[in-house]
């Protein structure tokens, strides 16, 4: 199955936004699909790891089929490898999720956190005002933190709203959360991690846009 297998490429996925936006909740239901009311154990919890298949952007039908005797000698090895990777499909990605340990309470996100991200979530809680104001902070932090910057150009980052379960609670809308997205120049998608809905399309969205970046 998907979860199987030595994989091709293993990414780094990191979490941030408010304490109790559901960061370690969404971590959870996409590692484990299981939500939990109360999350005691979590401190020390550094990251989950999830296999998954993704299509190979740079998939090429003829590197699978076979070469002469001649043609494969004169390969060097890393152009076999080059050659095995865009034989295939589908690539088999590590997505490693990254979840604070309670630090962005008190807004000392470290640098080394940061290091060797490939995509960054940036959380808020649909039904908590504060936490979506927030926003703009933790993208701050970002360019502040990582060479690159939290746009373009190398780390991804996607905007998410969570707990859309709690709709009579809700007091930011999705047009808000898509404004503020588009203003930042990057992608918004709404999920629960109690019921699971968009947890698994959010992350292999991410994934998929930092492999086709690769
Ligand atoms: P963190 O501080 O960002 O890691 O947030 P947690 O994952 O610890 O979640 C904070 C609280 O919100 C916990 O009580 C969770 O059970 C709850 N929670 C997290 N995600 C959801 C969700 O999608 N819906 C609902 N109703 N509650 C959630
Ligand atoms: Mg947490």
């Amino acid at each position: 199955g998907a979860t199987e297998g030595i994989p091709d490429i293993t990414i780094r996925i990191l979490l941030l936004g408010d304490s109790g936006v559901g960061k370690t909740s969404l971590m959870m239901r996409y590692s484990d699909d299981r939500f939990a009311y109360s999350l005691i154990a979590t401190a020390g919890v550094d990251f989950k790891v999830k296999n998954m298949d993704i299509p190979n952007p740079a998939y090429n039908a003829s590197s699978a089929l076979p070469l002469s005797p001649s043609a494969s000698l004169s390969l060097s090895p890393e152009e076999r490898e080059m050659r095995i990777l865009l034989s295939k499909p589908f690539l088999k990605v590590r997505c490693q999720i990254w979840d604070t340990a309670g630090q962005e309470k008190f807004h000392v996100i470290t640098r080394a956190y940061y290091r060797g991200a490939h995509a960054i979530v940036t959380c808020f809680d649909v039904t908590d005002g504060d936490s979506f104001r927030n926003i703009d902070y933790w993208l701050a932090n970002i360019h502040t933190h990582t060479e690159r910057g939290g746009g373009g150009g190398g780390v991804q980052t996607m905007i998410i709203g969570n707990k859309t379960d709690l709709q009579e609670k809700r007091v930011v809308s999705k047009e808000q959360g898509q404004a503020l997205a588009k203003e930042c120049g990057v992608k918004y998608i709404e999920t629960s991690a109690k019921d699971g809905s968009n947890v698994n399309i959010a992350f292999e969205q991410l994934a998929t846009d930092v492999v086709s970046q690769m």
